[in-house]
């Protein structure tokens, strides 16, 4: 992993009119010219800790570390924040009346008007605005306005852009390619990206680093198919995976039982084999999810979720043979 260009140290902010919210005790390190994703429910502290990140908001303790110099609070400066650090919010604070190009320009100087045009034009083609130019920000749709204040955000030429739910006024499609493009910012202009998201998925897709937030703790952090694969507790499994939670009993009757209180077995982990007849299933429910089938299975109380993703259709009632590729302990 490339060296950390953040550095939070104990970090922790409690709101004086809410004491048990926001971060407690939060440590962890950015990686330079990375993508970074924080991932926790709604209320688990992800804005509160991008405005400790960006200096918009004191710690009550801890230090915030910019490579290896303290972050200033926004009682210690005439403009809040870092310079180096860009954010996009979640309401995107465009000024939704002027076009495009002017929310974008403004925020260059005047000195050279010819580079302004161009550095504009160059950002908004990066960011496929360009055609959108003339049209007023309030015209445009989410995804539209989330791309001009992305654009807005690295015209500047931050090192850190830091992204509050950037995907949450995007449908699916267009996640997709903003995800895509964000990765591809990152990569292209060497900007640290940090992006705080409640839909884990977006962090398995996108990030280097994932980071796991709950109740203003960091849970746990690593690249996400690490942790996908070897999660090191079990909110982080059910979190990335809407695993199967076993209990001991449940495991015994698996013949999975090693000692452990609880099981997580991903869907995909569950092997159905309709000519064997290894462990006996019943098909309790099936459900069609396009290029596969949810099949909901029992066996003397035990239940278990599967994924089918042959030609082979199941059906309610059915026997089936089961078998479990993987599993993960806590
Ligand atoms: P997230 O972005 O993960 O949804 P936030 O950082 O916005 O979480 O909030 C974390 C917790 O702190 C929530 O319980 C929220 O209600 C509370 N909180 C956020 N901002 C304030 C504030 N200004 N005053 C009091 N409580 C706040
Ligand atoms: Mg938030």
């Amino acid at each position: 992993m490339n060296n950390a260009i953040i550095e939070l140290q104990e970090v922790s902010k409690i709101y004086q009119n809410n004491p048990l919210a926001g971060v407690q005790s939060v440590s962890l390190s950015i990686p330079e010219g990375l993508v970074t994703v924080i991932s926790g429910e709604s209320g688990s502290g992800k804005s509160t800790l991008l405005k400790l990140i960006s200096g918009l908001m004191s710690p009550d303790s801890g230090v915030v570390l910019y490579k290896n110099g303290p972050v200033m609070g926004p009682e210690s400066r005439l403009i809040p924040g870092h310079d180096a650090m860009k954010t996009v919010a979640q309401d995107f604070n465009l000024n939704i009346y002027a076009r495009v190009y002017d929310n974008i320009a403004g925020l260059l100087s005047n000195t050279n008007l010819k580079e302004k045009q161009q550095k504009t034009f160059e950002v908004m083609e990066f960011l496929k605005i360009d055609h959108l130019a003339q049209k007023r920000a309030v015209d445009l749709s989410g995804g539209e306005q989330q791309r001009v204040a992305i654009a807005r955000a690295i015209i500047t030429g931050p090192e850190v852009l830091l992204l509050d739910e950037p995907f949450s006024q995007v449908d699916s499609i267009l996640k997709n390619e903003l995800r895509a493009d964000i990765k591809r910012m990152s990569r292209y202009l060497g900007i640290t990206a940090i992006l705080v998201s409640h839909d884990p998925l977006d962090g398995l897709s996108l990030a280097d680093k994932m980071i796991v937030l709950k109740d203003g703790e960091v849970l746990e952090e690593g690249a996400p198919s690490d942790l996908y694969n070897a999660p090191g507790c079990l909110y982080t499994a059910q979190l990335l995976s809407n695993c199967n939670v076993l209990s001991s009993e449940d495991a015994r009757e698996l013949d999975i039982y090693t000692g452990k209180d609880t099981v997580a077995v991903y869907a995909e982990w569950v092997r159905l084999n309709r000519n064997d007849d290894s462990l006996t299933f019943t098909v309790k429910d099936c459900f069609f999810k396009g290029f596969y089938e949810e099949v909901l299975l029992e066996r003397n109380g035990v239940k278990l979720r599967a994924i089918n993703t042959g030609n082979f259709r199941y059906v309610k009632g059915q026997e089936v043979g089961v078998s479990i590729d993987r599993f993960v302990e806590f």
